[in-house]
Protein backbone atom coordinates (compact mmCIF):
# COMPACT_ATOMS: atom_id res chain seq x y z
CA UNK A 1 0.00 0.00 0.00
CA UNK A 2 1.24 3.70 -1.00
CA UNK A 3 2.19 6.32 1.79
CA UNK A 4 -0.97 8.06 -0.62
CA UNK A 5 -4.56 8.86 1.20
CA UNK A 6 -6.97 6.40 0.52
CA UNK A 7 -8.95 7.51 -2.20
CA UNK A 8 -13.17 6.33 -2.86
CA UNK A 9 -14.89 5.69 -5.36
CA UNK A 10 -19.13 5.71 -5.66
CA UNK A 11 -20.75 3.85 -8.06
CA UNK A 12 -24.52 4.52 -8.54
CA UNK A 13 -27.32 3.52 -10.95
CA UNK A 14 -29.94 5.11 -12.87
CA UNK A 15 -32.44 4.57 -15.54
CA UNK A 16 -33.20 0.72 -14.05
CA UNK A 17 -32.16 -1.60 -11.57
CA UNK A 18 -30.66 -5.02 -12.65
CA UNK A 19 -28.17 -3.03 -15.00
CA UNK A 20 -24.86 -4.57 -12.98
CA UNK A 21 -23.03 -2.59 -10.77
CA UNK A 22 -21.73 -5.02 -8.81
CA UNK A 23 -19.85 -6.46 -11.96
CA UNK A 24 -19.20 -2.99 -13.14
CA UNK A 25 -17.57 -2.60 -9.42
CA UNK A 26 -16.00 -6.05 -9.26
CA UNK A 27 -14.60 -5.60 -12.57
CA UNK A 28 -13.11 -2.00 -12.00
CA UNK A 29 -11.61 -3.28 -8.92
CA UNK A 30 -9.92 -6.20 -10.68
CA UNK A 31 -8.37 -4.11 -13.01
CA UNK A 32 -6.67 -1.65 -10.41
CA UNK A 33 -5.67 -4.29 -8.08
CA UNK A 34 -3.88 -6.20 -12.21
CA UNK A 35 -2.17 -3.17 -11.81
CA UNK A 36 -0.66 -3.55 -8.31
CA UNK A 37 -3.46 -1.47 -5.85
CA UNK A 38 -4.97 -2.95 -2.78
CA UNK A 39 -8.86 -2.58 -3.49
CA UNK A 40 -11.55 -3.15 -1.62
CA UNK A 41 -15.89 -3.19 -2.23
CA UNK A 42 -18.59 -1.88 -0.01
CA UNK A 43 -21.90 -1.99 -0.89
CA UNK A 44 -24.87 -0.29 0.61
CA UNK A 45 -28.31 -1.73 0.19
CA UNK A 46 -31.30 1.36 1.19
CA UNK A 47 -33.70 -1.34 2.85
CA UNK A 48 -34.77 -1.50 6.38
CA UNK A 49 -33.68 -5.10 7.19
CA UNK A 50 -30.46 -4.89 9.34
CA UNK A 51 -28.85 -7.40 6.42
CA UNK A 52 -30.55 -9.56 4.22
CA UNK A 53 -30.56 -13.05 6.51
CA UNK A 54 -34.19 -12.88 7.10
CA UNK A 55 -34.87 -12.12 3.19
CA UNK A 56 -36.74 -15.29 1.82
CA UNK A 57 -34.42 -15.86 -1.14
CA UNK A 58 -37.15 -15.07 -3.64
CA UNK A 59 -36.57 -11.59 -2.82
CA UNK A 60 -33.33 -10.84 -2.85
CA UNK A 61 -31.17 -14.11 -3.87
CA UNK A 62 -28.84 -15.74 -2.44
CA UNK A 63 -27.46 -14.27 1.21
CA UNK A 64 -23.64 -14.41 1.26
CA UNK A 65 -22.18 -15.06 4.48
CA UNK A 66 -18.54 -13.68 5.51
CA UNK A 67 -15.86 -15.60 7.27
CA UNK A 68 -16.65 -13.35 10.33
CA UNK A 69 -19.74 -14.31 9.82
CA UNK A 70 -22.11 -11.83 8.23
CA UNK A 71 -24.96 -12.48 6.53
CA UNK A 72 -24.49 -9.99 3.23
CA UNK A 73 -25.81 -9.14 -0.16
CA UNK A 74 -24.93 -11.58 -3.44
CA UNK A 75 -23.02 -8.78 -4.46
CA UNK A 76 -20.10 -9.68 -1.95
CA UNK A 77 -20.25 -13.13 -3.48
CA UNK A 78 -18.80 -11.52 -6.69
CA UNK A 79 -16.10 -8.70 -5.03
CA UNK A 80 -14.73 -12.00 -3.76
CA UNK A 81 -14.97 -14.11 -6.69
CA UNK A 82 -12.96 -11.77 -8.84
CA UNK A 83 -11.02 -10.40 -6.35
CA UNK A 84 -9.79 -12.82 -3.80
CA UNK A 85 -9.65 -11.13 -1.28
CA UNK A 86 -12.31 -12.05 1.47
CA UNK A 87 -14.75 -9.45 2.35
CA UNK A 88 -16.21 -9.30 6.00
CA UNK A 89 -19.51 -6.96 7.82
CA UNK A 90 -18.06 -3.47 7.12
CA UNK A 91 -18.16 -4.49 3.18
CA UNK A 92 -22.04 -4.54 3.42
CA UNK A 93 -24.20 -1.81 5.30
CA UNK A 94 -27.95 -1.39 5.34
CA UNK A 95 -30.25 1.57 6.19
CA UNK A 96 -31.52 -0.42 8.86
CA UNK A 97 -27.71 -0.85 10.68
CA UNK A 98 -27.23 2.57 9.63
CA UNK A 99 -30.27 3.48 11.38
CA UNK A 100 -29.73 0.63 14.43
CA UNK A 101 -26.09 1.87 15.17
CA UNK A 102 -27.70 5.42 15.34
CA UNK A 103 -30.84 4.53 17.65
CA UNK A 104 -28.45 2.51 20.01
CA UNK A 105 -26.26 5.17 20.23
CA UNK A 106 -29.03 7.80 20.78
CA UNK A 107 -30.61 5.47 23.46
CA UNK A 108 -26.79 5.58 25.11
CA UNK A 109 -27.13 8.87 25.70
CA UNK A 110 -24.39 9.47 23.40
CA UNK A 111 -26.24 12.60 21.40
CA UNK A 112 -27.79 13.70 24.70
CA UNK A 113 -29.23 16.74 24.62
CA UNK A 114 -29.53 16.91 20.94
CA UNK A 115 -32.39 16.05 18.22
CA UNK A 116 -31.48 13.59 16.10
CA UNK A 117 -31.73 13.68 12.66
CA UNK A 118 -31.01 12.59 9.16
CA UNK A 119 -28.91 15.13 8.53
CA UNK A 120 -26.27 15.25 10.44
CA UNK A 121 -26.42 11.93 12.37
CA UNK A 122 -27.40 9.26 9.36
CA UNK A 123 -25.45 10.60 6.95
CA UNK A 124 -22.54 11.27 9.22
CA UNK A 125 -22.99 7.36 10.03
CA UNK A 126 -23.19 6.59 6.71
CA UNK A 127 -19.74 8.09 6.26
CA UNK A 128 -18.22 6.90 9.10
CA UNK A 129 -18.43 3.07 7.75
CA UNK A 130 -16.97 4.45 4.50
CA UNK A 131 -14.13 5.99 5.63
CA UNK A 132 -13.42 2.61 7.88
CA UNK A 133 -12.62 1.13 5.58
CA UNK A 134 -10.15 3.03 4.47
CA UNK A 135 -8.95 3.79 7.90
CA UNK A 136 -7.80 0.22 8.19
CA UNK A 137 -4.98 0.80 5.82
CA UNK A 138 -4.83 -1.88 3.74
CA UNK A 139 -6.29 -0.48 1.56
CA UNK A 140 -5.58 2.18 -1.80
CA UNK A 141 -8.79 2.36 -3.37
CA UNK A 142 -12.47 1.55 -1.20
CA UNK A 143 -14.77 1.61 -4.13
CA UNK A 144 -19.05 1.71 -2.10
CA UNK A 145 -21.35 0.64 -4.61
CA UNK A 146 -25.05 2.13 -3.84
CA UNK A 147 -28.30 -0.16 -3.83
CA UNK A 148 -31.41 0.94 -6.16
CA UNK A 149 -31.42 3.90 -8.87
CA UNK A 150 -30.96 7.53 -8.20
CA UNK A 151 -34.14 9.52 -7.06
CA UNK A 152 -35.29 6.93 -5.18
CA UNK A 153 -36.36 8.13 -1.74
CA UNK A 154 -34.44 5.18 -0.16
CA UNK A 155 -31.23 5.89 -1.57
CA UNK A 156 -31.32 9.60 -0.50
CA UNK A 157 -29.03 9.59 2.55
CA UNK A 158 -26.56 7.43 0.99
CA UNK A 159 -26.09 10.20 -1.91
CA UNK A 160 -25.89 12.76 0.61
CA UNK A 161 -23.38 11.15 2.44
CA UNK A 162 -21.03 10.48 -0.69
CA UNK A 163 -21.75 14.35 -1.49
CA UNK A 164 -20.61 15.19 1.99
CA UNK A 165 -17.19 13.33 1.69
CA UNK A 166 -16.25 14.55 -1.31
CA UNK A 167 -16.86 18.11 -0.15
CA UNK A 168 -14.75 17.01 3.13
CA UNK A 169 -11.66 15.05 1.26
CA UNK A 170 -11.44 16.74 -1.76
CA UNK A 171 -11.78 16.12 -5.65
CA UNK A 172 -8.96 13.85 -6.83
CA UNK A 173 -9.66 11.65 -3.53
CA UNK A 174 -13.21 10.90 -4.63
CA UNK A 175 -14.46 9.80 -8.11
CA UNK A 176 -18.55 8.99 -9.11
CA UNK A 177 -19.14 6.54 -11.29
CA UNK A 178 -22.94 6.49 -13.02
CA UNK A 179 -23.72 3.26 -14.41
CA UNK A 180 -27.04 3.52 -16.81
CA UNK A 181 -28.99 2.36 -19.58
CA UNK A 182 -28.84 3.64 -23.42
CA UNK A 183 -31.99 1.59 -25.05
CA UNK A 184 -32.14 0.44 -28.59
CA UNK A 185 -35.92 0.82 -30.00
CA UNK A 186 -36.24 -1.70 -32.29
CA UNK A 187 -38.99 -0.08 -34.31
CA UNK A 188 -36.83 3.17 -34.81
CA UNK A 189 -33.78 1.23 -35.28
CA UNK A 190 -31.62 3.62 -32.75
CA UNK A 191 -29.95 3.37 -28.90
CA UNK A 192 -32.21 6.46 -27.26
CA UNK A 193 -30.09 8.79 -25.05
CA UNK A 194 -32.14 10.71 -23.26
CA UNK A 195 -33.26 8.19 -20.06
CA UNK A 196 -29.21 8.95 -19.70
CA UNK A 197 -29.26 12.31 -19.80
CA UNK A 198 -32.51 12.43 -17.07
CA UNK A 199 -30.49 9.93 -15.02
CA UNK A 200 -27.49 12.45 -14.52
CA UNK A 201 -29.74 15.14 -14.16
CA UNK A 202 -31.26 13.44 -11.02
CA UNK A 203 -27.92 13.12 -9.60
CA UNK A 204 -27.22 16.30 -10.43
CA UNK A 205 -29.73 17.40 -8.35
CA UNK A 206 -28.69 16.09 -5.05
CA UNK A 207 -24.91 18.12 -6.01
CA UNK A 208 -23.25 15.12 -7.58
CA UNK A 209 -21.68 15.43 -11.21
CA UNK A 210 -21.21 12.15 -12.31
CA UNK A 211 -16.89 12.19 -13.47
CA UNK A 212 -17.64 8.56 -15.66
CA UNK A 213 -20.94 7.37 -17.15
CA UNK A 214 -20.64 3.47 -17.88
CA UNK A 215 -23.40 3.22 -20.57
CA UNK A 216 -25.15 -0.21 -20.60
CA UNK A 217 -25.73 -1.34 -24.00
CA UNK A 218 -26.90 -4.18 -26.39
CA UNK A 219 -25.41 -2.29 -29.65
CA UNK A 220 -21.78 -0.67 -30.03
CA UNK A 221 -21.71 3.01 -28.93
CA UNK A 222 -20.99 5.46 -31.94
CA UNK A 223 -18.79 8.31 -31.63
CA UNK A 224 -21.16 10.87 -32.33
CA UNK A 225 -23.09 9.27 -29.61
CA UNK A 226 -20.68 9.23 -27.16
CA UNK A 227 -20.37 13.05 -27.60
CA UNK A 228 -23.74 13.55 -27.35
CA UNK A 229 -24.14 11.57 -24.22
CA UNK A 230 -21.00 13.30 -23.07
CA UNK A 231 -22.23 17.32 -24.16
CA UNK A 232 -25.56 16.59 -22.21
CA UNK A 233 -24.48 14.87 -19.24
CA UNK A 234 -21.28 17.86 -18.61
CA UNK A 235 -18.45 15.03 -19.13
CA UNK A 236 -15.52 14.25 -21.70
CA UNK A 237 -16.37 11.71 -24.20
CA UNK A 238 -13.49 9.13 -23.25
CA UNK A 239 -15.36 9.34 -20.01
CA UNK A 240 -18.22 7.90 -21.67
CA UNK A 241 -17.45 4.03 -21.72
CA UNK A 242 -19.49 1.41 -23.42
CA UNK A 243 -20.49 -1.29 -21.77
CA UNK A 244 -22.24 -3.81 -24.03
CA UNK A 245 -23.87 -7.08 -22.83
CA UNK A 246 -21.16 -9.83 -22.40
CA UNK A 247 -21.27 -13.44 -23.14
CA UNK A 248 -20.30 -13.58 -19.28
CA UNK A 249 -19.41 -11.70 -16.43
CA UNK A 250 -15.72 -12.79 -16.30
CA UNK A 251 -15.39 -11.22 -19.72
CA UNK A 252 -16.45 -7.46 -18.02
CA UNK A 253 -12.81 -6.24 -16.54
CA UNK A 254 -11.62 -7.19 -20.11
CA UNK A 255 -14.78 -4.96 -21.75
CA UNK A 256 -13.55 -2.33 -19.49
CA UNK A 257 -9.70 -2.29 -19.93
CA UNK A 258 -10.17 -1.98 -23.66
CA UNK A 259 -12.79 1.38 -22.95
CA UNK A 260 -10.12 1.97 -20.45
CA UNK A 261 -12.51 2.56 -17.53
CA UNK A 262 -9.15 1.59 -14.98
CA UNK A 263 -6.88 4.41 -17.02
CA UNK A 264 -9.77 7.12 -16.17
CA UNK A 265 -10.93 6.27 -12.83
CA UNK A 266 -6.87 6.63 -11.71
CA UNK A 267 -6.73 9.87 -13.90
CA UNK A 268 -9.22 11.31 -12.49
CA UNK A 269 -8.10 10.20 -8.73
CA UNK A 270 -4.13 11.58 -9.30
CA UNK A 271 -3.13 8.19 -9.56
CA UNK A 272 -2.22 7.84 -13.09
CA UNK A 273 0.36 4.84 -13.57
CA UNK A 274 1.33 2.94 -16.64
CA UNK A 275 2.01 -0.97 -14.65
CA UNK A 276 0.29 -2.98 -17.58
CA UNK A 277 -2.25 -5.04 -15.80
CA UNK A 278 -1.50 -8.16 -15.04
CA UNK A 279 -4.31 -10.30 -16.55
CA UNK A 280 -2.61 -13.47 -17.50
CA UNK A 281 -3.60 -15.96 -15.02
CA UNK A 282 -7.67 -14.36 -15.54
CA UNK A 283 -6.95 -14.80 -19.37
CA UNK A 284 -6.05 -18.40 -18.90
CA UNK A 285 -9.46 -18.82 -17.17
CA UNK A 286 -11.36 -17.13 -19.64
CA UNK A 287 -9.64 -19.92 -22.30
CA UNK A 288 -10.89 -22.69 -20.86
CA UNK A 289 -13.97 -21.84 -20.12
CA UNK A 290 -14.57 -20.80 -22.93
CA UNK A 291 -12.94 -24.09 -24.99
CA UNK A 292 -14.06 -26.78 -23.34
CA UNK A 293 -13.37 -30.41 -24.51
CA UNK A 294 -16.08 -32.18 -22.44
CA UNK A 295 -19.52 -31.67 -21.53
CA UNK A 296 -21.19 -32.60 -17.94
CA UNK A 297 -24.88 -32.68 -17.07
CA UNK A 298 -25.48 -31.89 -12.84
CA UNK A 299 -28.71 -31.56 -11.76
CA UNK A 300 -29.38 -28.78 -9.19
CA UNK A 301 -31.95 -30.03 -6.56
CA UNK A 302 -33.56 -27.32 -4.41
CA UNK A 303 -36.14 -25.48 -3.63
CA UNK A 304 -36.27 -22.37 -5.12
CA UNK A 305 -34.74 -22.61 -8.48
CA UNK A 306 -37.11 -20.53 -10.09
CA UNK A 307 -35.26 -17.53 -9.25
CA UNK A 308 -31.13 -18.43 -10.42
CA UNK A 309 -29.63 -15.77 -7.88
CA UNK A 310 -30.79 -17.88 -5.17
CA UNK A 311 -27.93 -20.22 -5.50
CA UNK A 312 -25.78 -17.43 -7.21
CA UNK A 313 -22.84 -18.85 -5.79
CA UNK A 314 -23.17 -22.37 -6.75
CA UNK A 315 -23.79 -21.93 -9.59
CA UNK A 316 -20.78 -19.78 -10.28
CA UNK A 317 -18.52 -22.02 -8.20
CA UNK A 318 -19.10 -24.58 -11.30
CA UNK A 319 -17.98 -22.05 -13.60
CA UNK A 320 -14.62 -22.16 -11.84
CA UNK A 321 -15.01 -25.60 -11.28
CA UNK A 322 -15.98 -26.23 -14.81
CA UNK A 323 -13.19 -24.12 -16.40
CA UNK A 324 -10.18 -25.97 -14.47
CA UNK A 325 -11.21 -29.02 -15.99
CA UNK A 326 -12.15 -27.50 -19.17
CA UNK A 327 -15.66 -29.25 -18.81
CA UNK A 328 -18.77 -27.18 -19.33
CA UNK A 329 -20.78 -28.01 -16.75
CA UNK A 330 -24.64 -27.36 -17.81
CA UNK A 331 -26.46 -27.04 -14.97
CA UNK A 332 -30.18 -28.49 -14.82
CA UNK A 333 -32.53 -26.91 -12.09
CA UNK A 334 -34.74 -29.32 -10.41
CA UNK A 335 -37.82 -28.33 -8.29
CA UNK A 336 -36.95 -30.54 -5.23
CA UNK A 337 -41.05 -30.91 -4.96
CA UNK A 338 -41.57 -32.06 -8.58
CA UNK A 339 -39.06 -35.49 -7.12
CA UNK A 340 -41.84 -36.20 -4.37
CA UNK A 341 -43.21 -39.22 -6.76
CA UNK A 342 -42.66 -42.49 -6.94
CA UNK A 343 -41.08 -41.61 -10.77
CA UNK A 344 -38.11 -39.57 -9.34
CA UNK A 345 -35.76 -41.99 -11.04
CA UNK A 346 -36.85 -40.73 -14.47
CA UNK A 347 -36.04 -37.10 -13.94
CA UNK A 348 -32.69 -38.28 -12.89
CA UNK A 349 -31.52 -40.74 -14.70
CA UNK A 350 -29.43 -38.82 -17.60
CA UNK A 351 -28.07 -36.83 -15.02
CA UNK A 352 -23.82 -36.97 -14.73
CA UNK A 353 -23.77 -35.37 -11.14
CA UNK A 354 -26.66 -34.63 -8.54
CA UNK A 355 -26.14 -31.72 -6.14
CA UNK A 356 -28.41 -31.52 -2.87
CA UNK A 357 -28.75 -27.86 -2.01
CA UNK A 358 -29.11 -25.62 1.18
CA UNK A 359 -32.81 -24.50 1.85
CA UNK A 360 -34.80 -23.62 4.88
CA UNK A 361 -38.12 -25.52 6.46
CA UNK A 362 -40.00 -28.69 5.19
CA UNK A 363 -40.99 -27.48 1.70
CA UNK A 364 -39.92 -29.84 -0.82
CA UNK A 365 -37.58 -32.03 1.52
CA UNK A 366 -38.95 -35.51 0.67
CA UNK A 367 -38.06 -35.24 -3.06
CA UNK A 368 -34.05 -34.41 -1.97
CA UNK A 369 -34.59 -37.61 -0.27
CA UNK A 370 -35.31 -39.34 -3.22
CA UNK A 371 -32.58 -37.62 -5.17
CA UNK A 372 -29.98 -39.16 -2.55
CA UNK A 373 -31.45 -42.41 -3.02
CA UNK A 374 -31.01 -42.04 -6.31
CA UNK A 375 -27.31 -41.04 -6.25
CA UNK A 376 -26.35 -43.77 -3.93
CA UNK A 377 -28.33 -47.12 -5.25
CA UNK A 378 -27.07 -45.99 -8.97
CA UNK A 379 -23.34 -44.49 -7.97
CA UNK A 380 -23.95 -40.87 -9.21
CA UNK A 381 -21.34 -38.56 -8.03
CA UNK A 382 -23.38 -37.27 -5.14
CA UNK A 383 -22.82 -33.45 -3.38
CA UNK A 384 -25.11 -32.27 -0.52
CA UNK A 385 -24.48 -28.67 0.70
CA UNK A 386 -25.67 -28.02 4.41
CA UNK A 387 -29.54 -28.86 3.84
CA UNK A 388 -28.31 -30.98 1.32
CA UNK A 389 -26.10 -32.71 3.54
CA UNK A 390 -28.41 -33.20 6.34
CA UNK A 391 -31.03 -35.50 3.86
CA UNK A 392 -28.15 -37.24 2.75
CA UNK A 393 -28.02 -38.57 6.60
CA UNK A 394 -31.76 -38.86 6.67
CA UNK A 395 -31.92 -40.84 3.74
CA UNK A 396 -29.04 -43.92 4.65
CA UNK A 397 -30.38 -43.57 8.03
CA UNK A 398 -34.25 -44.28 6.95
CA UNK A 399 -33.05 -46.76 4.01
CA UNK A 400 -29.61 -48.72 4.93
CA UNK A 401 -29.30 -48.32 8.64
CA UNK A 402 -32.92 -49.15 9.16
CA UNK A 403 -33.92 -46.52 11.81
CA UNK A 404 -36.97 -46.02 11.06
CA UNK A 405 -38.78 -42.36 10.75
CA UNK A 406 -35.04 -41.17 10.47
CA UNK A 407 -35.84 -37.30 9.95
CA UNK A 408 -34.70 -33.91 10.70
CA UNK A 409 -36.78 -32.30 13.57
CA UNK A 410 -36.91 -29.31 11.13
CA UNK A 411 -39.30 -31.28 9.37
CA UNK A 412 -40.74 -33.55 12.18
CA UNK A 413 -40.99 -32.80 15.73
CA UNK A 414 -41.55 -36.25 16.75
CA UNK A 415 -39.20 -38.18 14.85
CA UNK A 416 -38.49 -41.52 17.19
CA UNK A 417 -34.69 -40.93 15.32
CA UNK A 418 -33.66 -37.39 15.07
CA UNK A 419 -30.61 -38.29 13.05
CA UNK A 420 -30.48 -34.45 12.38
CA UNK A 421 -31.48 -32.05 15.45
CA UNK A 422 -31.31 -28.18 16.39
CA UNK A 423 -27.72 -27.59 18.03
CA UNK A 424 -28.33 -26.86 21.78
CA UNK A 425 -27.03 -23.50 21.84
CA UNK A 426 -29.69 -22.47 19.54
CA UNK A 427 -32.48 -24.12 21.19
CA UNK A 428 -32.27 -21.07 23.67
CA UNK A 429 -32.48 -18.41 20.31
CA UNK A 430 -35.97 -17.07 19.85
CA UNK A 431 -34.79 -13.96 17.56
CA UNK A 432 -34.34 -14.49 14.00
CA UNK A 433 -31.96 -12.29 12.90
CA UNK A 434 -28.00 -13.22 12.55
CA UNK A 435 -28.52 -15.72 15.11
CA UNK A 436 -27.80 -18.84 13.11
CA UNK A 437 -24.44 -20.69 13.32
CA UNK A 438 -22.85 -18.11 10.69
CA UNK A 439 -18.84 -18.03 9.44
CA UNK A 440 -15.84 -19.44 9.89
CA UNK A 441 -15.03 -22.59 11.31
CA UNK A 442 -12.05 -24.74 11.84
CA UNK A 443 -12.74 -28.67 10.80
CA UNK A 444 -10.43 -32.03 10.39
CA UNK A 445 -10.19 -34.43 7.91
CA UNK A 446 -9.82 -38.00 7.99
CA UNK A 447 -6.73 -38.84 6.57
CA UNK A 448 -7.14 -40.59 2.53
CA UNK A 449 -10.99 -39.73 2.52
CA UNK A 450 -12.44 -38.19 0.07
CA UNK A 451 -12.40 -34.50 1.98
CA UNK A 452 -8.41 -35.02 2.56
CA UNK A 453 -8.12 -35.96 -1.59
CA UNK A 454 -9.62 -33.00 -2.63
CA UNK A 455 -8.42 -30.36 0.02
CA UNK A 456 -4.60 -31.94 0.14
CA UNK A 457 -4.48 -31.05 3.46
CA UNK A 458 -6.21 -32.25 7.20
CA UNK A 459 -7.58 -28.76 8.70
CA UNK A 460 -9.37 -27.27 6.56
CA UNK A 461 -11.92 -23.93 7.20
CA UNK A 462 -15.29 -23.21 5.96
CA UNK A 463 -18.24 -21.08 6.58
CA UNK A 464 -21.40 -21.98 8.20
CA UNK A 465 -25.36 -20.55 8.14
CA UNK A 466 -27.65 -23.16 9.59
CA UNK A 467 -29.17 -24.16 12.78
CA UNK A 468 -29.42 -27.99 12.23
CA UNK A 469 -26.92 -30.26 12.78
CA UNK A 470 -25.26 -34.00 12.78
CA UNK A 471 -27.12 -35.63 16.08
CA UNK A 472 -23.56 -37.25 17.14
CA UNK A 473 -26.36 -39.70 19.50
CA UNK A 474 -26.74 -41.68 15.90
CA UNK A 475 -22.89 -41.05 14.73
CA UNK A 476 -22.29 -45.40 15.67
CA UNK A 477 -25.19 -46.80 14.34
CA UNK A 478 -24.48 -44.70 11.37
CA UNK A 479 -20.81 -45.29 11.04
CA UNK A 480 -21.79 -48.79 11.41
CA UNK A 481 -24.08 -48.92 8.16
CA UNK A 482 -21.30 -47.68 6.77
CA UNK A 483 -21.56 -43.59 6.74
CA UNK A 484 -18.02 -42.40 7.59
CA UNK A 485 -17.81 -38.77 9.15
CA UNK A 486 -14.44 -37.32 7.16
CA UNK A 487 -14.59 -33.83 9.13
CA UNK A 488 -15.38 -32.81 12.50
CA UNK A 489 -15.37 -29.84 13.93
CA UNK A 490 -12.08 -29.92 16.86
CA UNK A 491 -13.50 -27.93 19.60
CA UNK A 492 -17.29 -28.67 19.07
CA UNK A 493 -16.92 -32.06 17.91
CA UNK A 494 -19.58 -31.51 15.39
CA UNK A 495 -19.67 -33.74 12.70
CA UNK A 496 -18.91 -31.38 9.07
CA UNK A 497 -18.32 -33.89 6.66
CA UNK A 498 -20.52 -37.40 5.79
CA UNK A 499 -19.05 -39.58 3.09
CA UNK A 500 -19.65 -43.32 1.79
CA UNK A 501 -16.33 -44.73 1.17
CA UNK A 502 -18.32 -47.44 -0.75
CA UNK A 503 -19.46 -45.22 -3.49
CA UNK A 504 -17.69 -43.53 -6.16
CA UNK A 505 -18.28 -40.36 -5.01
CA UNK A 506 -20.58 -39.06 -2.34
CA UNK A 507 -19.86 -36.10 0.05
CA UNK A 508 -22.14 -34.14 2.08
CA UNK A 509 -20.83 -30.89 3.51
CA UNK A 510 -22.52 -29.15 6.75
CA UNK A 511 -20.70 -25.81 5.55
CA UNK A 512 -21.18 -23.88 2.20
CA UNK A 513 -17.77 -24.41 0.12
CA UNK A 514 -19.55 -22.38 -2.53
CA UNK A 515 -18.71 -18.87 -0.64
CA UNK A 516 -15.30 -19.76 -1.33
CA UNK A 517 -14.98 -20.17 -4.55
CA UNK A 518 -13.14 -18.17 -6.90
CA UNK A 519 -11.53 -17.53 -10.41
CA UNK A 520 -8.33 -17.71 -8.98
CA UNK A 521 -8.98 -20.31 -6.65
CA UNK A 522 -11.93 -22.89 -7.89
CA UNK A 523 -13.31 -24.85 -4.82
CA UNK A 524 -11.22 -28.41 -4.68
CA UNK A 525 -14.36 -30.00 -3.30
CA UNK A 526 -16.45 -28.28 -6.54
CA UNK A 527 -13.39 -29.46 -8.64
CA UNK A 528 -13.37 -33.18 -7.80
CA UNK A 529 -17.30 -33.22 -8.43
CA UNK A 530 -16.46 -32.19 -11.75
CA UNK A 531 -13.95 -34.69 -12.01
CA UNK A 532 -16.19 -36.98 -10.76
CA UNK A 533 -19.16 -36.62 -12.96
CA UNK A 534 -16.67 -36.60 -15.35
CA UNK A 535 -15.57 -39.80 -15.34
CA UNK A 536 -19.13 -41.03 -14.71
CA UNK A 537 -20.23 -39.91 -17.98
CA UNK A 538 -17.30 -41.29 -19.86
CA UNK A 539 -18.04 -44.96 -18.44
CA UNK A 540 -21.49 -44.09 -19.25
CA UNK A 541 -20.79 -43.28 -22.26
CA UNK A 542 -18.12 -46.43 -22.84
CA UNK A 543 -20.82 -48.97 -21.52
CA UNK A 544 -23.33 -47.46 -24.55
CA UNK A 545 -20.76 -48.11 -27.14
CA UNK A 546 -19.92 -51.46 -25.69
N1 LIG B 1 -32.28 -25.60 7.36
C1 LIG B 1 -31.06 -26.22 7.71
C2 LIG B 1 -30.52 -25.71 9.03
O1 LIG B 1 -30.90 -24.67 9.49
C3 LIG B 1 -30.01 -26.05 6.63
C4 LIG B 1 -29.61 -24.64 6.37
C5 LIG B 1 -28.88 -24.44 5.07
O2 LIG B 1 -28.99 -25.25 4.16
N2 LIG B 1 -28.18 -23.32 4.95
O3 LIG B 1 -29.69 -26.34 9.62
Amino acid sequence: MSAKPTKYIFVTGGVTSSLGKGIIASSLAKLLQARGLSVTIQKFDPYINVDPGTLNPYEHGECYVTDDGAETDLDLGHYERFLNVPTSQANNITTGRVYYNVITAERRGDYLGKTVQVIPHITDEIKRSIVALGETGKFDIVITEIGGCVGDIESLPFIEAARQLKYEIGEHNTLFIHLTLIPYLSSAGELKTKPTQHSVRTLSESGIQADILVCRTEHPLPPDMRKKIALFCNVQPNDVIEAIDAETIYDVPLLMKKEKLDLRALYKLDLYNDVEPDLEQWKDFLGRLKNPSEQVTIGLIGKYVELKDAYKSIAEAFIHAGAHNECKVKLEWIQSETLATDHYDERLAHLDGILVAPGFGERGLEGKINAVRFARENGIPFFGICLGMQMSVIEFARNVAGLEGASSTELDKDTPNPVIDMMEEQKKVTEKGGTMRLGAYTCELKKGSLAHQAYGKLSISERHRHRYEFNNRFLEPLQKAGLVATGINPETRLVEIVELPKHPFFIGVQFHPELKSTVMTPHPLFVHFVKAALKYSMVKKQALEA
